[in-house]
């Protein structure tokens, strides 16, 4: 059982206390610009509920939230310009946890895209 911290910094921007550069909302779902991007479309899809990571929101969530926050990050992508309807691909990542190097522990999909984005991982020596 993992405990969610309301203090998290996206807690704070789901709650108007900081800021955030609105891509897109619907009522389950908040699409911002993350402050760092690491490329030309880089966006944090997140739930508008507490759940910590990847695996909490899969099996916590409510059927009409997942389905809203796929349904809300594949249109981001497509409305980005990377989807390939729309473009060239993107990358969708879910950092969960100490060994995925999540920082911010609220669940969040990275949508990455404008260039190549190179190898995901450099290959493990075993
Ligand atoms: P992760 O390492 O997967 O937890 O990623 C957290 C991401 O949140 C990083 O890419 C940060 O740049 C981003 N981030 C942190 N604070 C903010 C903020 N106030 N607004 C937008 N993005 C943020």
């Amino acid at each position: 059982m993992v405990t969610y911290d309301d203090q998290n910094v996206f807690a704070k921007i789901l709650r108007g206390e900081i800021p955030n550069n609105t891509v897109a909302e619907t009522e389950h779902t908040l699409v911002f610009r993350d402050i760092r991007p690491q490329a030309p479309v880089h966006v944090l899809v997140i739930p508008k509920g507490a759940y910590v990571s990847f695996d909490d929101f899969a099996a916590n969530a409510s059927d009409a939230e997942i389905l809203d926050f796929m349904r809300t990050a594949a249109g981001v992508a497509r409305d980005e310009g990377v989807s390939l309807d729309a473009g060239n691909g993107f990358r969708a990542i879910a950092n969960t946890g100490e060994d995925g190097v999540q920082e911010v522990p609220h669940f969040h999909l990275h949508i990455l895209g404008g260039r190549v984005l190179g190898r995901m991982l450099p290959d493990f020596a075993g």
